[in-house]
């Protein structure tokens, strides 16, 4: 009899968890392919994670867990081609920061630098753009374990199938080793950031979105307010928001202040729409310019849950309009804002945003508060629309259903099938997606 394994893991929203047979940590791509093959032989499944920041189970790993923090080496830099080589598992943040060394960056990321880049970008990682997309189109070439051990590379040149099929692939198809970013010369963002009223907001999307390079907006649920965002290239000089501007509005507001007013909606659901409408109110117009990534990202940390959906662009203000028309018929009381993007179409098959103009639309909850009948609501107006969930952020859909959204589904498992015969890289939520 196999002893019972001791290795705990769970993710960082705390509703995901795992109990893996086996715990290694591979510092070459050599030893993960060697990793894959030992699994292989004890019948094991294997899975490697990031930072466990999905609030789906994709991470879980339930045979084999392969841990990231061995695979984080800066492989090269071409900064004349932009073309830079990291290894799977490096944090964004760092990712940033050795770009920043170089004169480089990524044109557009999401909310958050804490993920792993192989992590960030398995569940197709995103921000809002205009114009440049998420983190599945600025890849060049990815170099990746495969089931039966051997290593391999693609792009566009190579194997552009499994480079269109791995890039946002849910590690389904392999272990990703490396990942070779195309990026842009390092520039800084200038950040407008103002409240709005829902009116205006709705009334004027489309010429936000047409007027800037990066617009997201945020509605306080139960009230009028919204908080706009407008981040725009800028020549400089930088004016980043002063230690203490930067302490009082992004560590102490959004986190210190916003952890207790959920603390309290947790044990006073009713108090959200008044407290909602006074954090609506609280939130002044900023300006500010800075290296990219730290007008793109802040510090996260209040812990939630999320559920987004991806929306054909052209559905958002009617989705918009249902949306709160449901908040007046149901008897939700939510603490969190809702938040707005929008991405240009993208070509990596499992993209939300794949062969579409997007827009994403998310919906959370504190983590200690319900959240079945909220995102349920929510998922059935926005599945209406043809909606797709993001792979990292909850939701209820099969196979069945994905198929239908995602005119690569039948191509993506096709190519599994014969990559993966075995399902070396299966878990309960690859099961649930894909079909088995
Ligand atoms: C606070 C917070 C803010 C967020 N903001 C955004 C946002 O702005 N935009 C957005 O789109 N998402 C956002 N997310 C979601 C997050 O970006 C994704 O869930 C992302 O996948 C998490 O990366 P990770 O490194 O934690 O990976 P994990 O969650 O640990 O893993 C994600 C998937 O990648 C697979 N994987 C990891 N490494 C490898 C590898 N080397 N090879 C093959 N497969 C691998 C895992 O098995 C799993 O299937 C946010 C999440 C949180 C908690």
């Amino acid at each position: 009899m196999s002893p019972v394994s001791t290795h705990q893991w769970q993710n960082w929203a705390g509703n995901q968890h795992a109990t893996p047979r086996r715990v290694t940590t591979p510092r070459t791509t050599a030893e993960v392919a060697e990793a894959v093959r030992a699994a292989a032989d004890d019948g094991l499944t294997v899975r490697m994670t990031g930072t466990g920041h999905s609030f789906t189970g994709a991470a879980v790993a339930e045979g084999v867990l392969l841990r990231p923090q061995g695979l984080t080496a800066v492989r090269s830099v071409d900064t004349a081609r932009g073309l830079v080589t990291v290894e799977a598992g490096l944090p964004l943040h760092r990712l940033n920061a050795v770009l920043a060394e170089h004169g480089l960056a990524l044109a557009n990321m999401g909310d958050i630098q804490e993920q792993t880049v192989a992590g960030a970008l398995q569940t197709a990682t995103h921000g809002t753009g205009r114009d440049v997309a998420g983190l599945a189109s600025q890849i060049h070439a990815l170099e990746l374990v495969l089931a039966d051990g051997t290593v391999t590379t693609c792009s566009r040149e190579e194997r552009p199938e499994l480079f269109d099929a791995a890039r946002a692939g849910l590690g389904a198809l392999g272990v990703v080793t490396a990942i070779t970013w195309r990026t842009v010369p390092a520039f800084l963002l200038r950040a407008e950031e103002a409240p709005m009223r829902w009116d205006e907001v709705l009334g004027r999307i489309d010429e936000f979105d047409a007027a800037n390079e990066h617009f997201e907006f945020y509605w306080f649920p139960h009230t009028e307010g919204c908080s706009t965002k407008r981040n725009n290239r800028a020549d400089g000089p930088a004016e980043p928001l002063s230690a203490v501007k930067y302490w009082l509005d992004d560590q102490f507001l959004s986190n210190t202040v916003f952890g207790a007013i959920n603390r309290v909606t947790h044990l006073a659901p009713a108090a959200a729409p008044v407290i909602n409408r006074i954090s609506a109110k609280a939130l002044g117009a900023r300006t500010y310019t800075d290296t990219s990534y730290k007008v793109f990202t802040s510090p996260r940390t209040v812990r939630f849950k999320e559920q987004e959906y991806a929306i054909p662009r052209e559905h958002l203000v009617p989705a918009l309009k249902e949306l709160r028309a449901l908040f007046d018929r149901r008897d939700w009381r939510i603490s969190f804002p809702i938040e707005v993007r929008m991405l240009p179409a993208e070509d990596a098959w499992l993209s939300m945003a794949y062969g579409r103009p997007t827009a994403f639309i998310a919906v959370h909850v504190y983590h200690r508060d319900p959240h079945d009948a909220y995102f349920r609501g929510v998922e059935e107006l926005l599945t209406a629309l043809g909606g797709r969930p993001h792979w990292g952020k909850m939701h209820t859909r099969d196979a069945a259903y994905l198929g239908t959204v995602y005119p690569k589904f039948g191509d993506f498992l096709a190519l599994r099938d014969e990559l993966d015969p075995e399902r070396r890289f299966a878990n309960p939520y690859t099961r649930q997606v894909f079909g088995d």
